[in-house]
């Protein structure tokens, strides 16, 4: 059965015009013997990746007009077996292409979905995806139905620079949200900060999201989490006037615009520099915990880091470290789990000081509950949103329930 999955849903409370991915060359007339940027045709089919998050390392087309892509990661194993793919299919007529993924490290890990216009989406019809193990890696062999209209094939929903600014832009227009350019990536992409909640206010929360570019999915968390925190509610009014939110929900832009599977541009895991410090991008979220440090005014309460994985499951540090506010991590997430009937609230508690991860760092360094959330690479989308509000209100409870530091 079909799943219908939109990236649109995401950002919905607000996003009143959901937006293609940023491309070059999405308005052009296709003509598909002249598909421009084309990374590989014959004529009557053709491949192109010319867009944000577009990526594959080789692509031909066969005899029998079977399309073969390779796909390799951004830099050479060992990494993280996130094997990103996107990429859109051009034909002249009505068709159904088959397209053979070959992996050269990892293997077929997402679910292939599709989208005539990159926005609403779709599963690829399961029957239509055939996995196969060669030499012990998954390779996935797609049969894919087109109308004639270019059509994007995509490890994930496609969610890049153009969704968040679009998303920003629909949460600066309710007035309660300041908007600013934190810094640039490596490749001078600007990261952008956004703040909610008392500007004079003593408590501080920071959000981060992407510095994975597949996890996809914790995106489609993070949009609904942080709509919650902006509802005309009485709890969310409260939180809003006791505490301050600074969200980065893009730190690793370049990564994703270029479809890596887990490195910035500098070969470097994000997740894995905050300590060292030695990317541009982790850089400015050092400098964002710094300033709330050296303010007097202000105490950092809470960090939340919102990834994707095989499964959604919070990874935090276990209740027996002390944290400020004490016990925060295991009273957040019994409310969370209350509030979510029929559904199990899974957490993997455990810290190995000095490990170069947000979660470990902001904890280590600064004492507070910090979480690395995360949600399942096809987890569904709509349970996802649901995942995200009542986390949200949760942690409102929750923390307007901590004392005062
Ligand atoms: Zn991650």
């Amino acid at each position: 059965m079909k799943r219908g999955i939109s990236a649109c849903l995401a950002g919905a409370i607000w996003l009143s015009g959901c937006v293609a991915p940023g491309t070059a060359s999405l308005d052009r007339a296709v003509e598909p013997l002249a598909v421009a940027d084309a990374r590989c045709s014959d004529g009557s089919v053709a491949i192109d990746t010319a867009f944000d998050a577009g990526a594959l390392a080789l692509c031909s087309v066969g005899d029998d007009g079977r399309i073969s892509i390779t796909l390799s990661p951004e830099d050479a194993p060992p990494i993280n077996c996130s094997a990103w793919y996107s990429f859109r299919v051009h034909s002249n007529a009505p068709r159904v292409v088959g397209i053979d993924l070959n992996y050269t490290a990892c293997g077929h890990r997402y679910e292939p979905k599709v989208s005539y216009d990159g926005v609403e989406w779709t599963y690829l019809d399961p029957s239509m995806v055939e996995v196969t193990e060669i030499d012990g890696t998954r390779m996935a062999r797609l049969s894919v139905r087109t109308d004639g209209r270019p059509l994007f094939v995509s490890a994930q929903e496609i969610i890049g620079p153009a969704t968040y600014d679009a998303w920003l832009d629909g949460l600066e227009e309710t007035g309660m949200v300041e908007r600013e350019t934190l810094g640039h990536s490596a490749e001078g992409r600007a990261i952008e900060i956004m703040y909610l909640g008392n500007p004079a206010a003593r408590e501080q929360v920071v959000l981060v999201g992407r510095q994975h570019p597949p996890e996809v999915t914790g995106a489609l968390a993070m949009f609904p989490f942080v709509e919650t925190l902006l509802e005309d509610t009485e709890l969310a009014r409260r939180f809003r006037e006791r505490f301050r939110v600074s969200a980065v929900p893009l730190l690793n832009p370049d990564g994703v615009v270029k479809g890596h599977w887990r490195h910035n541009t500098g070969g470097v895991d994000l997740n894995r520099d905050w300590g060292p410090f030695t990317q541009p991008e982790t850089q400015l979220m050092r400098d964002v915990l710094v300033a709330i440090d050296h303010d007097p005014d202000k105490r950092l309460r809470l960090l939340l880091d919102f990834h994707s994985t095989g499964r959604d499951i919070f990874y935090t540090i276990p209740d027996e470290l002390p944290t400020d506010p004490p016990l925060f991590t295991r009273d957040w997430l019994a409310r969370y789990q209350d509030r979510m009937s029929g559904y199990e609230v899974t957490r993997d508690a455990r810290h190995e000081a000095g490990r170069p991860i947000s979660k470990a760092h902001a904890f280590d360094t600064y004492g507070v509950p910090a979480v690395t959330f995360e949600l399942g690479d096809e987890t569904d989308r709509t349970l996802i949103r649901r995942i995200g509000r009542e986390a949200a209100i949760a942690m409102m409870e929750e923390l307007l329930a901590t004392e005062r530091p």
